[in-house]
């Protein structure tokens, strides 16, 4: 047994896999209590226990420390995009100020669920504010025709 239920108990491999006794299927705001109730952050014995308690109906309440590692755990999984470095934040500012804010959208689309992804998403959000500012300007300013000599 790799893991039990947070819902019912019941055994199963993976944490985030569906419990085969109940069709529970974490979602991901349970993914870490998931991971803690597993092999991975536990021992046998202790998974056994927590498992006797679910199956008792009472509630896991974890301290916040172990329930901190495994929502690193759990983010530490689908970390295939680590954070973009200031370097390439700026590059990305910079292109999507010249060109589009699509483009931070973009990235944020294909980064979703990252920290990656938030940061694309800022990007995007922060130049489309700052774009339709500009425009508003350069609309709002009265023109101004080059002096007249005179006469
Ligand atoms: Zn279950």
């Amino acid at each position: 047994m790799g893991s039990v239920c947070i819902r019912c108990g019941g055994p199963k491999e993976l944490p985030l896999g569906r419990c085969a006794a109940c069709g529970h299927l974490p979602h991901r705001g349970e993914a870490a209590l998931s991971v803690l109730a597993s092999r991975r952050m536990l021992g046998e014995r202790e998974l056994l226990e927590v498992q006797s308690r679910i199956q008792r109906g009472e509630p896991l309440r974890p301290s916040v420390a172990r329930l901190r590692a495994a929502e690193a755990l759990v983010s530490g999984e689908g970390e295939d995009a680590p954070p973009l470095r200031a370097g390439q934040l700026l590059g990305l500012a910079g292109a999507t100020l010249l060109f589009s804010p699509v483009l931070a959208f973009a990235g944020a689309l294909a980064w979703r669920d990252t920290v990656r992804g938030k940061q694309a998403l800022v990007i995007g959000a922060a130049s489309t504010v700052l774009l339709t500012f500009a425009w508003f300007v350069i609309r709002l300013a009265p023109f101004q025709g080059p002096p007249v000599p005179p006469p």
